[in-house]
């Protein structure tokens, strides 16, 4: 049997919106942007959501328009994927990695503070696996310290946690539609904010920063156009809108089957000694874009080649960012910096979890795992 490690849910309806699209003037930002935009906030219990090309500009924009630079430094997690800390370096200010917690994966809220500089601006805790981080605790503690708080909620449209969803306690939540997330348009992403002149100027900074958008100068007589600041380019546009307006409509049916697929995921492990699942907390519901195992360290790689071998598609979600070459010889890391990070990171093995993924699939990866953590 050959089971992908994941497949997106692009279905007729979804084709039929691109190709409407695809005869219609625009293309680029307009109308379907606009029309995806409301909805998604709507969704989100937020007042206003910008879309973009991708959650990584999607941080940098964030980042960017909150005005953090040069000088300053930006609390996160190592572990996570590359983008989350890029997109700081992006803007010239500084990551300082704060350890995971070791049950759920997510940044240690009791060590954010010792992490805190007066360089220090903003916190961008990511919601690892479909778990929101604790934001009451991290809206306390910007608060008393005056920082931004930018979600990386790339895995978390659907979470909420003791009532507050993304976006809700934060200055902004960056969002991802890559193909591997829970709703996509291959390559996507965007913003939700409550804070109305902040998603303004998200608006006017995804796109150069010029005044007016396309359509907008399109029906211009006079055809005035100006540049107020230096922007980026990352509008969403129209073609991906019509690739996720549909989606978006069957979000909760996509969450119910990968919740269903979840269940019985753990069901069928969690008495297996070999095998340690995250802790979702009380109070907490998960938006299970992934299913993830921790394994020994040791033969985690014995595993992932074994379950590669029966044919199921693997990954491991996340490596540490701290240990990449790339942020090794910038920052000078050493193993042994986050421990837990790296610890969980070695120990990790991320399953297929998507709602294609059929019974008799999943059925055969919980036989596979089992036959294997028995030998
Ligand atoms: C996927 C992902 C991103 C990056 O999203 P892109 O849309 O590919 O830029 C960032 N952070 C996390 C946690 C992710 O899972």
């Amino acid at each position: 049997m050959k089971v992908e490690f994941y497949r997106h849910n692009i279905g007729v309806k979804e084709i039929k919106d691109v190709s409407r699209t695809l005869h219609s003037l625009f293309l680029t930002t307009a109308d379907v942007t606009s029309a995806f935009e409301k909805r998604f906030a709507n969704y989100l219990g937020c007042k206003r959501a910008v879309g973009v090309n991708s959650c990584t500009e999607a941080l940098h924009l964030s980042l960017y328009a909150l005005g953090i630079g040069p000088g300053d430094e930006v609390i996160t997690t190592p572990l996570s994927f590359y983008a989350t800390a890029n997109a700081i370096l992006y803007v010239g200010a500084k990551p300082i990695f704060v350890d995971v917690e070791k049950d759920t994966g997510l940044i240690a809220t009791n060590l954010i503070e010792k992490a805190i500089t007066n360089k220090t601006k903003a916190i961008i805790p990511v919601h690892m696996y479909g778990q929101m981080c604790d934001m009451k605790k991290l809206h306390q503690i910007a608060k008393r310290h005056k920082l931004k708080v930018i979600e990386d909620a790339a895995l978390c449209i659907e979470g909420k946690r003791e009532g507050i969803r993304p976006g809700q306690l934060s200055d902004s939540a960056c969002f991802s539609f890559h193909a591997i997330k829970s709703i996509t348009s291959g390559e996507g992403g965007a913003i939700v904010t409550n804070n109305k002149s902040l998603a303004k100027r998200l608006k006017l900074l995804r796109l150069h920063g010029i005044s007016k958008t396309f359509k907008e100068r399109h029906q211009d007589k006079k055809k005035r156009q100006d540049m107020i600041e230096l922007g980026l380019k990352c509008n969403m546009y129209d073609i991906q809108a019509s690739l996720l307006l549909n989606q978006l409509k069957r979000i909760t049916f996509f969450l119910k089957r990968r919740s269903s697929i979840y269940k019985q995921y753990e069901k069928e492990l969690e008495n297996n000694p070999k095998i340690f699942l995250p802790y979702i907390k009380k109070h907490s519901k998960s938006a299970k874009t992934m299913f993830v195992i921790w394994v020994d360290p040791k033969i985690r790689n014995k595993y992932l080649i074994n379950l590669q071998e029966f044919g199921i598609g693997v990954d491991i979600k996340y490596h540490p960012i701290h240990l990449s070459t790339y942020y090794k010889k910038r920052f000078g890391f050493k193993t042994g910096a986050y421990p837990i990070a790296e610890r969980i990171s070695n120990s990790t093995i991320t399953l297929p979890l998507y709602p294609k993924l059929k019974n008799s699939e999943v059925n055969y990866i919980i036989h596979c795992l089992n036959k294997i953590t028995r030998d």
